[in-house]
């Protein structure tokens, strides 16, 4: 039999190829560049109908979050349309910590991704089609070190600053299909929510704060290896440029309301993380903060409030973090928003896992619910 053949060479691809025998293959993840950050993969295996391939990716409990493995089943689409999953397991004592997944693909050519993933060509797709929508300005907020532009798409005339912004953390795709979805209701003339929050705010859409770090196939950092969360106190031109030009144009509009879109690797689930510990918290902002979550809970069954992370003490939070940082500056309602990797566990669909057409679902439930904040305000 002849040797499956492996290819990267194409947006966000990345897998180090160690061996190839038949149609199994020893695969390591590559580290996003200038970091020590490692968990995205993307690749193409060829010669493969028919055939039960086994791909094992060693060395992963050196990977940025070991805990995403167990529990995961690996992306997998034919068409690169339809993205389904890939039974997986998780052997930790074996080769450093080894994900070995088995799928016999029907054509010659399959793709295996962490997650779906979202293209920058998609990107600029998404950021044509809204410009050209009534209503909708388009601003180019700065340039990335790799020289991409950064999107912004605005939109209403309402008094509100709300922001949405995703994917500072490149490899967390489901972040800009959420945005797609988002996009979807506040593009389209007909969509009544849509309607609705253009005449209550200003809306401020970042589809992608990182296109670096998304077409290089990074999992957490920009092209020099900046973590873009981790710089919202003192973000610099040499390595954040992404945050310097966000942070500015929110210095000039102001922010009343702010979501901040990511994926988690490890909780599977979907949940919301606030700003407690900031030095200027009050019951009343914090409150805010819970009122939205609780009424996003009470509209979709794919939010949950049991699952998360922990709450930081009084005074205690990281300013460098965007959420914190954009509650403590405007006196914003800031948040950020995780979707799994892995799935939401308490409704799991064996097929596809989390996956992109629920991230689009829950953006627009995530919107509905801001309308509704706003409208019982
Ligand atoms: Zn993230």
């Amino acid at each position: 039999m002849t040797d499956i053949g492996i290819d990267t060479q194409f947006d966000s691809g990345n897998i180090e190829v160690l061996s190839i025998s038949g149609a199994s293959a020893r695969l390591a993840l590559h580290k996003d560049n200038q970091s020590d950050f490692a968990q995205w993969f993307h690749f193409r295996v060829h010669g493969a109908a028919d055939r039960e391939l086994e791909l094992k990716i060693t060395g992963l409990e050196n990977s940025a979050y070991p805990a995403g493995w167990p529990d995961y089943d690996a992306c997998v689409s034919e068409d690169r349309d339809f993205w389904g999953r890939a039974a997986s397991t998780y052997d930790k004592d074996e080769d450093g910590g080894t994900l070995t997944i088995r799928y016999t693909p029907g054509t010659d050519i399959a793709w295996f991704a962490y997650f779906a993933p979202y293209s920058m060509e998609r990107h600029h797709d998404l950021v044509a089609e809204s410009a050209a929508s009534e209503g909708v300005e388009y601003r180019r907020l700065g340039q990335t070190l790799d020289g991409q532009p950064l999107d912004c798409l605005e939109m209403g005339d309402g008094a509100r600053q709300v922001w949405l912004y995703a994917r500072q953390h490149p490899g967390e795709s489901m972040a800009e299909w959420w945005m797609e979805g988002a996009l979807e209701v506040l593009c389209d003339p007909t969509d009544t929510v849509g309607r609705a929050l253009r005449k209550h705010c200003r809306l401020h859409v970042v589809p992608n704060c990182n296109p670096d770090g998304s077409r290089r196939g990074h999992l957490r950092t920009n092209a020099v290896g900046t973590n873009l969360n981790r710089e919202w106190a003192e973000p610099s031109a040499e390595a954040s440029p992404e945050v310097l030009a966000i942070r500015a144009a929110m210095d000039e509009s102001g922010v009343d309301f702010a979501m901040d879109v990511h994926g988690d690797e490890a909780i599977a689930a979907v949940f919301l993380a606030g700003f407690e510990g900031i030095p200027s918290w009050t019951d009343d902002l914090g409150d805010r903060f819970y009122r939205y979550q609780s009424i996003l809970e009470r509209r979709t069954p794919d939010f949950q409030t049991a699952k998360g992370y922990p709450k930081s003490a009084p005074g205690t939070a990281n300013l460098a973090i965007s959420t914190n940082q954009v509650a403590e500056r405007y006196k914003a309602c800031a948040m950020t928003l995780e979707m799994p990797f892995k799935d939401n566990a308490d409704w799991p669909d064996e097929v596809q896992g989390w996956s992109p057409e629920r991230s689009k679902l829950l953006a627009r439930d995530c919107l509905a619910a801001l309308l509704e904040w706003i409208e019982s305000e």
